[in-house]
C-alpha cells in the first residue's frame, strides 16, 4: 500500500491573512483542495491521511465531501509543529498499516506538485526505502551574521533545496520519528529525521513549479502557473478534438 500524509494544520502566520493559507482561494478553489485532488487522481496513491487543526476539521470534511475526495481515509488532529502533525499520522499508520508500506508526506500548501513527481518519488522509495523531491540551488549562498553582514561564502555545488513529497518505508519513518521524539529533536522535514538513523535517502529532481505557498506573492505566482496550465490543457483538447 502507498499512503499519502498531507499535513495541513499550520497557522500560516507569514501569510498575514485571517484565513489560513491552506484554505485561501487559488483559481476559485481552496489551496488544500488542489493538493488533495492531485493525490486523489494519482494511481500510485491508495489512501490519504490529512492532518488539520481541530477547529478546521468540520470545514475540511465538507470540502472533502463536496469535491469527491474519496481517498481521504481520515482527518487527524494536528500538533504544535509540522513534525508533531506528521507524527500523529505515522502513529495512526503504525496501528493500521504494514511495515513495508510506503508513505509519501506532502505539504498541504504545495498545490502544484506535478503528478509525475509523485510517481518518481514513490517508485524510488519502493526500490531503496527513501526518496525526496529536491532541487539543486541556483543562487549564490552566504553565511550571514545576525546583524546582516556576510561572514563567508558557501560552495553551492552540493547544496539542494528540499521539497515534498518525501517518501519512506513506513518501518523507517516509525523508527526515525521514535528516535527524534526520544532525543527531543525537531526537524523541518522527514528527511532530517530519517538521516539521523543513518539511512541513505535519494534526491529526485523536483520541479520549480512545486512551490510552497508561504507569502501573498506565492499565491499570485501559483495563480499564474495554474492558469497557464489550464490554458495549455484547453489548447491540447482543441488539438485532439
Ligand atoms: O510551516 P510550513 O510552511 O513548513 O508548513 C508546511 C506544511 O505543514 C503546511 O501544509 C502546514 O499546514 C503544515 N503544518 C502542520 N502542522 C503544524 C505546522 C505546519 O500540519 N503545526
Amino acid at each position: 500500500m502507498t499512503h499519502a500524509v498531507i499535513p495541513a494544520a499550520g497557522r500560516g502566520e507569514r501569510m498575514g491573512s485571517k484565513t489560513r493559507k491552506q484554505f485561501l482561494a487559488l483559481c476559485g478553489r481552496p489551496v488544500i483542495v488542489h493538493t488533495l485532488s492531485i493525490f486523489q487522481k494519482s494511481p500510485f496513491i491508495d489512501d490519504i491521511l490529512c492532518v488539520a487543526s481541530k477547529e478546521d476539521q468540520p470545514f475540511l470534511e465538507r470540502l472533502i465531501a463536496e469535491h469527491g475526495l474519496t481517498k481521504v481515509k481520515r482527518i487527524l488532529p494536528g500538533g504544535e509543529r509540522r513534525q508533531d502533525s506528521v507524527q500523529v499520522a505515522i502513529e495512526y499508520l503504525e496501528r493500521e498499516g504494514r511495515p513495508d508500506d510506503i508513505v509519501l508526506v506532502h505539504d498541504g500548501v504545495r498545490p502544484l506538485v506535478p503528478p509525475e513527481l509523485i510517481e518518481r518519488v514513490a517508485r524510488e522509495a519502493y526500490k531503496s526505502g527513501g526518496a525526496v523531491a529536491a532541487l539543486p540551488v541556483t543562487d549564490s549562498l552566504k553565511e550571514v551574521s545576525a546583524d546582516g553582514i556576510i561572514e563567508k561564502s558557501v560552495a553551492r555545488e552540493k547544496i539542494w533545496s528540499m521539497q515534498t513529497p518525501q517518501a519512506f518505508r513506513l518501518s523507517l519513518l516509525i523508527e526515525a520519528c521514535r528516535k527524534a521524539a526520544g532525543d527531543g529533536f525537531y526537524g523541518t522535514d522527514e528527511a532530517m529525521l530519517v538521516e539521523r538513523i543513518g539511512v541513505p535517502i535519494r534526491c529526485i529532481q523536483g520541479s520549480s513549479e512545486n512551490i510552497k505557498i508561504t507569502t501573498p506573492s506565492d499565491l499570485k505566482i501559483a495563480e499564474l502557473l495554474l492558469s497557464s496550465r489550464s490554458a495549455s490543457d484547453r489548447g491540447a483538447d482543441r488539438v485532439s478534438s
